[in-house]
């Protein structure tokens, strides 16, 4: 029972610290105490009891302590260094903590933390210091604002998933088993959605739409093993829409618990859902929810940094590995029961260090199964090397420029876009490539503002550049944020340049704006550098179309631009990187799924595993059910 551990805890505390309350916050122990000594000084009590009881405790003031926030600020503002940056500070007094958000944390911290024990000491707040993003970022202020102005719900919902951890088992203790049901995206790519249960839990991997398919564009919430009141929790692997987009619904429908992910995750995911629905405004569709059901996720959401391991109900621990797809993106290993089970879902994952991000884990305390995708996972998946794309960019932005052309490059707002910011803005650095303006357009500019909140996520050079040299390659001048139609219209009016805007396969956006002023002037270059829809207006572009009428216009576009397609720089790994993927896992598994991916690729991936590790495969269909224990 969770009393009993609070009890246990409690026990430990000597009578003189004085704890006014103690209760949970998640998987974690939150005790308040009314003495200023052991609240500064207690460090040996407390860690003698985190190693006894094996769990995270937090010790902070009970608010009859604090040092009121106006004369509080004051104290702050000194302590804190100038060369911390702009700083905004507010306070939680619902949990003694003060959030400072610098633009340079590590200076607001001080060399071992010296300067937040001095505010410590001279405040008696527990201060928390976040980035501040180097570009402005309204998403994350937002953000920000409704976990701020929740905090009493906060304190109260994490005190309540606490208890649903440490209650002990609800249901009656039978037999020992994990099963995996398949709502969506088995053998096929968008709606992502697995329900994984065990005689004690029901956890949501996922919960994504498929934005190109109109008819069956939801996972199987119908399944008779779902039930919304029975759920436990939701676990976000990454923010794109095939995996996040119908998470605001589950709370529309009622549901009450938490979401797990990594903070980048988060908040991308939560201006990806308000596009979605932006997206389904703008053309007359009712969407299913609306933004006050994407505040109910923000308000559940438990964020995560990567290899913080934590129960989530009573016999699952939680433990997120980088997976080097987008910002922030994981590989979810689950540790179920005493040592029962352990196993990994690789939601999207690429296998090679991209310019942006470190390579997929592949290092494990234990495993059992894995469940990976297979997007290319068919024979003939092999696509060209990033290294072969980047020179290929590099020639076709450098022949374009020379004609006096414009580059057009139509990129899923996150991962892609940001890569290739990356690209051209080291090639004007090293001289490689002349310095011309990159335009970036709306939503990506706006992915871009929350990259620069979470510098810790990239590979290891690119944050070098930012922490050790200060140059933030996202900060340079050469970039351009285009926000609306007007400024459009001087970007489409001046010299050469290159331009990112959504979407990637031209379906809606920014992107099909500029395409159709573009499209009919032979110096001007679209690449393509992301997966195109069948029925997409990339597609047809992509297959060589040269007179476009889009639908509601009679007059046909002439496409005399010169067409690229790019495919080295995606964020899935090739089907030789997922077999290494496999290949490289420690400890091996024993079992492997294979799911988002065609079905011949699923089932190709599956056999091609099979003989190469001897381990046994699956490629089930939507709706199966697998029983991994
Ligand atoms: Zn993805
Ligand atoms: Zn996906």
């Amino acid at each position: 029972m969770a009393e009993d551990i609070l009890k246990e805890v409690l026990k430990d505390v000597p009578e003189s610290a004085e704890i006014s309350d103690s209760r949970f916050e998640g998987a974690n122990i939150v005790l308040y105490t009314k003495n200023k000594d052991f609240f500064l000084h207690n460090n040996g009590t407390l860690k003698e009891i985190v190693d006894k009881i094996k769990k995270r405790v937090e010790l902070r003031p009970d608010p009859s302590l604090l040092v009121d926030a106006e004369k509080a600020e004051e104290i702050i503002r000194k302590e804190i260094p100038k060369e911390a940056g702009e700083t905004s500070i507010s306070f939680d007094l619902q949990r003694s903590i003060v959030v400072i958000e610098a633009e340079k944390p590590g200076i607001a911290i001080g060399k071992g933390g010296e300067v937040l024990k001095g505010i410590k000491e001279k405040t008696f707040w527990v201060p928390v210091v976040k980035r501040k993003p180097a570009i402005k970022s309204i998403i994350i202020e937002k953000i920000r604002k409704v976990l701020f102005e929740n905090n009493d719900y906060r304190k109260k919902f994490l005190n309540k998933v606490g208890h649903r951890i440490y209650d002990g088992w609800i249901r009656e203790k039978k037999n020992e088993w994990v099963r995996i049901s398949f709502l969506g995206a088995a053998r096929q790519v968008g709606r992502s959605c697995f329900l994984l249960q065990t005689p004690e839990s029901r956890i949501l991997l996922d919960c994504g739409v498929d934005v190109s398919n109109e008819k069956e564009p939801f996972p199987y919430l119908d399944a008779p093993e779902f039930d919304i009141n029975q759920l436990d929790a939701i676990i976000l692997s990454h923010p794109h829409t095939d995996h996040s987009a119908l998470i605001p619904y589950l709370y529309k429908m009622g549901y009450k618990g938490p979401v797990y992910c990594t903070e980048p995750t988060r908040d991308i995911a939560a201006l990806l859902c308000l596009d979605y629905i932006g997206i389904a405004n703008k053309e007359n569709k009712k969407s299913i929810y609306s933004s006050t059901d994407i505040k109910e996720m923000v308000k559940h959401t438990i964020t995560l940094n990567y290899e913080e391991v934590t129960d989530i109900t009573p016999d699952v621990r939680l433990t997120f590995y980088n997976a080097g797809h987008v910002l922030g993106s994981s590989l979810v290993h689950l540790h179920i029961g005493n040592g029962l089970h352990n196993f990994l879902y690789c939601g999207d994952l690429n296998y090679e260090t991209s310019n942006l991000l470190a390579s997929a884990n592949t290092h494990f305390p234990r495993l059992e199964t894995v469940m990976i995708e297979s997007t290319y996972g068919g024979r003939d998946d092999n696509p060209p090397s990033r290294q072969e794309s980047e020179d290929e960019l590099i020639k076709i932005v450098e022949e374009t420029i020379a004609r006096k052309g414009k580059v057009l490059i139509p990129v899923l707002g996150v991962g892609r876009a940001q890569e290739v910011m990356v690209i051209i803005e080291k090639l004007i650095r090293s001289g490689k490539l002349k310095k011309i303006p990159v335009y970036v357009q709306g939503l990506v500019w706006d992915i871009t503002a929350i990259h620069t909140a979470y510098p810790d996520y990239f590979n290891n050079i690119v944050k070098k550049m930012i922490f050790h040299k200060d140059q933030n390659p996202f900060l340079s001048e050469i970039f351009t944020h285009i926000a609306g139609g007007k400024e459009m219209a001087q970007v489409l009016e001046s010299g050469p340049c290159v331009i990112l805007a959504t979407s990637g396969m031209l379906n809606a956006g920014a992107s099909v704006e500029y395409f159709k002023h573009l499209a009919p002037d032979k110096n001007n270059s679209i690449v393509l550098v992301s997966y195109q829809g069948p029925s997409s207006l990339g597609r047809r572009v992509q297959n060589g179309e040269k007179e476009i009428t889009l639908e509601g216009e009679d007059k046909p576009i002439h496409v005399n631009m010169n067409v690229y397609t790019l495919k080295g720089f995606s964020g899935h790994s090739t089907r030789k990187q997922l077999l290494s993927f496999i290949h490289r896992l420690n400890p091996k598994p024993k079992k492997v799924i294979l799911v988002h991916g065609e079905s011949t690729k699923c089932l190709d991936l599956a056999s091609t595993i099979h003989k190469q590790e001897r381990i046994e495969t699956a490629a089930p269909k939507n709706l199966e059910v697998i029983r991994i224990k």
